[in-house]
């Protein structure tokens, strides 16, 4: 499965999101590296309103917020 595109730009993949190292690396096999980006929060919204429209500090897993941003709930 192919990575995410947004990897180098990703403030998230960056580490410029506090979380602990061994829980955001969960999170990138989760989601950066392994197809898994189609279901990340800051990717949907990446690619539904734009780049500008992420949150800096969503994380990928944040379905809630990103059910919020998309105005589904
Ligand atoms: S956190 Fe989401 S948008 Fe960022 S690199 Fe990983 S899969 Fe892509």
């Amino acid at each position: 499965m192919a990575a995410c595109h947004f990897l180098e730009k990703c403030h998230f993949f960056n580490g410029n999101i506090s979380e602990t190292p061994s829980a955001a690396s969960d999170l990138k096999i989760r989601y950066c590296y392994g197809g898994g980006h189609v279901a990340c929060a800051r990717y949907v919204v990446c690619k539904k309103l734009g780049e500008g429209s992420v949150p800096k500090n969503l994380f990928p897993d944040q379905q809630n917020r990103l059910n919020e941003i998309l105005g589904f709930i």
